[in-house]
């Protein structure tokens, strides 16, 4: 077997890595983090955020479900199923798992620290190979590489005076490490109220320096709590799940409604459509992928990805004290001042429109599109080795998470997974899904024949 390069060392790049050594092929795991394992989700320090899916849901091993249980009762031996133990945990148990797999491979696993710049068709000189490039100019030639490249950096906000992109009351990313830290005291707006928005309130309601929290969106709704553990579920028939519309999202969500109200838990509903709603997704044209994004996806979202209870307690706790408030209105500007921000609101429920000043704005619209914010992804694309993916939410791919390139085919020489799939796919971000796209695609690398292009789609 040949030499396998994994570009990006979060969750899908730990979990393609394992799956690739296991199938014997010799990898390269390429990350700028010092720790390799951890990601965006997981290299958080804070021990006060959860996971936000229980313990049972985590494992790394799709076929060994109760593997991260087992090493949570190693740390913590009362850990339940149902418990949702800090990211950090998480981080760990990646790192642990990719010395697992190095060890079960001797002499086959490099990590290379560094950032992956360009990668090119090796051409004449090697066909059906591939040169990857290293911003420090290290050079690899691979047989097959795999984008795991996780979540972009988040958008800009609409309306933004330019002058705050260089003043210190302005957090563009929430997600560098030891930005919050360096916030100015003083009442802080959040630009957002989904999980990201959740994790900023809980670290900077910490540190004593923010006594006001006001937390915006368009619709100004926070996600649903996961139910208590103990609570019992109303299991769903799988016939009422098959028998769902396809084609339209308004049918569909009436649908899904009536089931909701004929179950009376909206919850597993949810959670058993979660393997389905790839399928009735793909079965939706693009017009009405994109109604859904426009005018659904917000309410899908806060429904699906839930908080974990005791965090849903804290926010309780902040909002009954008025540490935090939540505000349905629309960001009609943001202009630096001497003191901090000045934002001005139009409230969605009366059309006021209110102006005040903060001393710190903290953008938390969660990632952004990585077609326009990822310099690899838009060379691959000025390139030609790939596409964007439907509404630019990713790039395009094949079912094994093969890259299409701009004509339609496929190497089957540049692989992909995880967020970088969004688009194609909906639900491609959480763990169980990305395990067991790390097993198809290797499996796909494994039988792909080097050099002959496949036509995909036309
Ligand atoms: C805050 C948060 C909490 C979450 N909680 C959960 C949860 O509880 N349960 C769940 O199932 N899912 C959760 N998720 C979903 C999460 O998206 C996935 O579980 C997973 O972390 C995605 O991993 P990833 O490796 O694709 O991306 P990331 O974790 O973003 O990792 C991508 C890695 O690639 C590296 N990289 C990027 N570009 C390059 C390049 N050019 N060269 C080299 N390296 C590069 C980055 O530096 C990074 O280390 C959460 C997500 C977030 C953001």
């Amino acid at each position: 077997m040949g030499i396998a390069v994994v570009v990006g060392g979060g969750c899908s790049g730990v979990f393609a890595t394992r799956e690739l050594l296991r199938a014997g092929w010799q990898v390269v795991l390429v990350d700028p983090g010092a720790r390799p394992g951890r990601g965006l989700a997981y290299g958080t320090a804070d021990p006060w955020h959860l996971l936000n899916s229980p313990v049972a849901a985590m494992s790394a091993d799709p076929d060994r479900p109760e593997e991260f249980l087992d090493w949570c009762r190693a740390r913590a031996p009362r850990t339940a199923p149902g418990d949702f133990v800090p990211r950090t945990w998480y981080g760990d148990y990646l790192t642990d798992t990719l010395l697992a797999a190095d060890r079960g491979a001797p002499g086959r696993l490099t990590v290379q620290r560094g950032r992956v710049a360009r990668i090119f068709d090796s051409g004449g000189t090697a066909p059906g190979r591939l040169t990857v490039l290293l911003t420090d100019d290290v050079v690899i030639n691979a047989d097959h590489v795999v984008l795991a490249l996780g979540h972009p950096a988040p958008g800009t906000p609409a309306r933004l005076d330019p002058a705050l992109n260089s003043s210190p009351a302005y957090l563009a990313d929430p997600w560098r490490p030891g930005a919050l830290a360096a916030l100015p005291e003083g009442p802080v707006l959040l630009i957002g109220t989904g999980l990201t928005a959740v994790d900023v309130a809980l670290t900077l309601s910490r540190t004593g320096r923010h006594h006001a929290l006001t937390a915006v969106s368009r619709h100004g709704l926070l996600p649903q709590p996961h139910r208590r553990p103990g609570v019992p579920g109303a299991p769903v028939d799988p016939a009422d799940l098959a028998a769902l519309p396809v084609g339209s999202p308004a049918a569909l969500v009436r649908a899904l409604r009536e089931l909701a109200t004929r179950t009376g838990d909206w919850r597993a509903v949810m959670d058993a459509l979660r393997p389905r709603w790839d399928t009735l997704w793909q079965g939706l044209s693009e017009p009405d992928q994109h109604r859904f994004l426009r005018h659904l996806a917000r309410y899908w979202e806060v429904h699906r990805h839930r908080m974990a209870p005791p965090i849903a307690d804290t926010i309780d706790g902040l909002l009954a004290h008025g540490t935090l408030t939540v505000t349905a209105a629309e960001l009609c500007g943001l202009a630096a001042e001497d003191s901090g921000v000045r934002a001005v609101l139009r409230e969605r429920r009366t059309g006021a429109v209110v102006s005040s000043s903060y001393a710190a704005v903290v953008n938390c619209t969660g990632p952004g599109r990585l077609v326009e914010s990822d310099r690899l992804v838009r060379s691959l694309i000025a390139d030609g080795m790939a596409r964007p993916g439907p509404h630019r939410l990713g790039l395009d791919t094949d079912a094994s998470g093969a890259v299409l390139r701009r004509d339609g085919s496929t190497g089957r020489t540049l692989w992909t997974l995880g967020p970088t799939r969004r688009g194609r796919l909906w639900e491609t971000t959480a763990a169980p899904e990305i395990r067991a796209q790390a097993r198809t695609l290797a499996l796909a690398v494994g039988t792909a024949r080097v050099a002959v292009p496949v036509r995909v789609d036309s």
